[in-house]
């Protein structure tokens, strides 16, 4: 795919003007590109009629570079219809605007990710909104399927609902919403249980908690990775029980997110998170302009330089990659670099972007990176003194107790910290050993 694109906007390029020939060809070649995107065919004629009556109602065919042109135009087109057009106001995840117990119902098919979904939703809600969340497995069908909730639960340190065999699904979703009543927390999310294929059973089954339950949310959970079929699934889900969300899970794997833009247009629902990962904070925020990019096979790398070059200081960062080179990377080095992946989102985010890194990428994600423990990992390095800093080794019980209190986190957290440090040293060293010189002049390693 991508090399088809690049071929053709070659083509353009060496031109340096357009045809309405040219703008045909090129759109015949988009096309293509969408289908093998995995974008369903009704969206791409439609994208594609878009994007020709926009092309030639521009006359942008005499421009300097009508190749970029073509390209933004693709891609603004791709990026509003994956619903980040004119009106966007950017709020795509999880409503939380309603009052407690706000219920969150998850739907979708066997093994689409939603059992793992829930648990990552409230580890983001509890930790990033301060939600007291109560998780509630509704499926009955697979034996361990409320065990599995249930182990996530404690792996996110949420509460979930008691398991009690025999109860039917309606019936645990009146206990999961009373408990929650009565125990004042402030999101319910209930787990249901999903089939390998649409079913009317399965409908009928979600339908009615969703009638009981009336979530303010009904997240349908679809992996990225079934391509055209997914299309189905969220057409069905929207029709039989009505959706106000889409997660799509998978999106570490090949998929190169087609499916996004065609359940986008056939549900009209928002795709409001993003599956990253098996791990609980593989959680991501949707980014229509990212997702546009990747469909059209030319990764991010433009708007990645664009933040790069918005937040990193060049200078401090080749200073850091010298370090790092020699070895001598002390956690002051670390609190730098985690201001600059602050400002940047998330590194494993950052480095997903880059073409053929999924190796790599999975292995920072091993390092549990996110937005409001890098703040707190902060305060525990200025907690610190600079001896300690620069010999994090010196750093042995008594000390951990002191720093957690200065810093107002726990002897854990302290603890998390000096691994993930460790974690990233090693990292760091295997980086250099492959010699991804290109990205730490980027400032990235
Ligand atoms: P459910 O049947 O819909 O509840 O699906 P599960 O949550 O049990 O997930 C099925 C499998 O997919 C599990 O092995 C998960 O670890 C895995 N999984 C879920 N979400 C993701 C994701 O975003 N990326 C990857 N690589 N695996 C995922
Ligand atoms: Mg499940």
């Amino acid at each position: 795919l991508g090399n088809r694109l690049t071929g053709v906007f070659d083509k353009l390029r060496r031109r340096g003007a357009l045809s309405d020939a040219d703008v045909a060809e090129a759109l015949r070649e988009v096309r293509v590109a969408l289908l093998e995107a995995d974008v369903a065919l009704p969206v791409v004629k439609d994208l594609v009629n878009r994007v020709r009556d926009r092309a030639v109602g521009q006359e942008v065919i005499r421009s300097v570079s009508p190749a970029q042109q073509v390209i933004k135009i693709v891609n603004d087109a791709l990026v509003e219809a994956l619903g980040g057009g004119e009106g966007d106001d950017g709020k795509r995840g999880i409503d939380l605007n309603a009052p407690s117990p706000l219920p969150i119902l998850m739907v979708g098919l066997q093994g689409s990710g939603k059992t793992t979904t829930s648990g990552k939703i409230a580890l983001r809600l509890r930790t990033r909104d301060r939600k007291k969340v109560l998780l509630a497995s509704l499926d009955v069908h697979r034996p361990a399927a409320q065990l599995q909730l249930q182990q996530l639960a404690d792996r996110a340190e949420v509460t979930c609902l008691p398991i009690v065999a025999g109860q039917k699904p309606l019936e645990i979703a009146a206990r999961a919403l009373d408990v929650a009543r009565r125990e004042l927390f402030d999101v319910v999310i209930l787990d249901t249980a999903g089939r390998l294929s649409i079913d009317a059973e399965l409908m009928a089954e979600v339908a009615a908690v969703k009638a009981f339950a009336k979530p303010h949310e009904t997240l349908l959970v679809v992996d990225a990775m079934t391509g055209q079929d997914s299309v189905q699934t969220a057409r069905a889900f929207n029709e039989q029980v009505g959706v106000t969300g889409i997660v799509m899970t998978r999106v570490d794997g090949d998929a190169r997110g087609g499916a996004a833009l065609s359940m986008r247009a056939v549900t009209g629902a928002p795709i409001k998170l993003l599956g990253a990962g098996e791990k609980l904070d593989a959680l991501e925020d949707f980014h229509p302009d990212r997702i546009a990019n990747r469909i059209l096979g030319m990764g991010d790398i433009v708007s990645l330089v664009e933040r790069a070059a918005e937040t990193i200081d060049q200078a401090e960062a080749e200073k850091l990659a010298r370090k790092m080179q020699k070895g001598s990377f002390d956690l002051e080095d670390y609190a730098q670099q985690i201001k600059q992946i602050g400002k940047m989102g998330s590194l494993s985010g950052i480095l997903g972007m880059l073409p053929g890194i999924g190796k790599m990428k999975a292995q920072i994600e091993n390092a549990n990176l996110d937005q409001s423990m890098l703040k707190r990992q902060a305060a525990i390095i200025s907690s610190m003194t600079v001896k300690e800093r620069r010999k994090p080794e010196l750093i042995k019980a008594s000390r951990k107790k002191r720093i957690a209190a200065g810093s107002g986190t726990t002897v854990q957290e302290v603890n998390r910290l000096l691994k993930q440090f460790d974690d990233m040293s090693d990292m760091m060293k295997r980086m250099n050993k492959m010699g991804q010189k290109g990205m730490m002049r980027g400032g990235l390693a």
